[in-house]
């Protein structure tokens, strides 16, 4: 499963250059070409898929398990203080590439780069149960 026009399956195809730090049979995870820190990464199934809802499950136990050993390897070997998941998923959450993908980035205490704090606005108790109802029903 391949688009002839996206830019990650051209790095699986080999059609055009990447640093690639892992691969196996159904994933490849390879430098990002805009790094926000040092080292940070791209992890990839090789099929394409749009996103995450799209993955079948014996190819999301695959991914998660190179972003697992391919965080270690990165936590380890850089001496980083510490490392963010981030995953974009369609245009209104920042997504650029349209083949599903998880970002690796390094992290050190103090670092400015990248912010991932999660703003804290308390819900009312009526709007948590207004969203709940719509998931749950
Ligand atoms: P996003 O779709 O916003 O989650 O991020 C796509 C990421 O892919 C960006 O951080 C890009 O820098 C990165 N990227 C795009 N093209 C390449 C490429 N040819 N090799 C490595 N990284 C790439
Ligand atoms: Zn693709």
């Amino acid at each position: 499963m391949s688009d002839e026009n996206c830019i990650f399956c051209k790095i699986v195809n080999d059609e055009i250059p990447s640093k690639i730090v892992f691969e196996n049979s159904t994933t490849i995870a390879f430098l990002d070409i805009h790094p926000i820190s040092e080292g940070h990464t791209i992890v990839i199934p090789k099929n394409h898929y749009k996103t995450l809802e799209n993955l079948p499950d014996n190819e999301i136990n695959t991914l998660f398990q190179t972003v697992r050993d391919v965080a270690s390897l990165i936590y380890k070997r850089l001496q980083v203080g510490g490392y963010n998941i981030v995953q974009n998923n369609h245009e209104a959450a920042g997504q650029v590439v349209n083949h599903a993908h998880i970002h690796i980035i390094p992290r050190n205490k103090g670092d400015q780069r990248f912010k991932a704090k999660i703003p804290k606005s308390q819900a009312s108790e009526e709007e948590l149960n207004n969203v709940l109802e719509k998931l749950k029903s």
